[in-house]
């Protein structure tokens, strides 16, 4: 978890600094997981990690939300050696299933997220799924912002476990410490 860590800051998935959230709260810490997936490797050695996991429920599919988890999908499922598909929204918001994507009864699903926070989308998929029929094995993702507190009623997993500390403007120790603020991704 450590060494995790560790290599997301290397990366600069991880940022450490003085950051001002679109929420408005201020943080310490900079979370950018689309910056794990600008590395081939770091993307394999990650989604390795998932796919160990899932190795022994005979998946049949690894599924997630466009377009965060295209990625994550495709690499997991490459790893496991099966097959992987993605969800986007329609004209209307609503998740589904398109390009002609279709899923069987029965079919058995993993899916993954990079980073999960409230969940919301990976909610979303799962209902795709058991509308069509199809059976959740388990969810997996890169970063669990929940700290393990999440339930999806299906076994939850995450390569590691990032609770991101935030703060009200008027109450933030950088500020009060004269630490100058930015917004995130606007350092290179
Ligand atoms: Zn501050």
């Amino acid at each position: 978890m450590q060494e995790t860590i560790t290599t997301l800051k290397e990366a600069n998935v991880l940022q450490e600094g003085h950051f001002l959230l679109t929420s408005g709260r201020h943080s310490g810490q900079y979370l950018q997981c689309a910056k794990i997936f600008q590395d081939p490797q770091l993307s394999e050695k990650f989604c390795k990690q998932l796919a160990n996991i899932f190795q022994k429920d005979n998946v049949d599919t690894v599924i997630g939300p466009a377009i965060g988890a295209i990625i994550i999908s495709y690499e997991t499922s490459r790893q496991l050696g099966v097959k992987n598909i993605f969800t986007e929204r329609d004209a209307n918001g609503k998740m589904c299933l398109r390009r002609g994507f279709n899923i069987s009864k029965g079919e058995r699903f993993v899916v993954v997220e990079d980073v999960i926070t409230t969940g919301g989308s990976v909610r979303e998929v799962i209902d795709v799924v058991k509308e069509a029929g199809g059976e959740v094995v388990g969810v997996g993702c890169i970063v669990d912002r929940t700290g393990g507190k999440i339930d999806f009623g299906f076994p939850f997993k995450a390569v590691v476990s990032v609770e991101v500390v935030s703060y009200e403007a008027n109450e933030c120790p950088l500020c009060k410490m004269g630490v100058s603020i930015e917004k995130p991704g606007s350092r290179k």
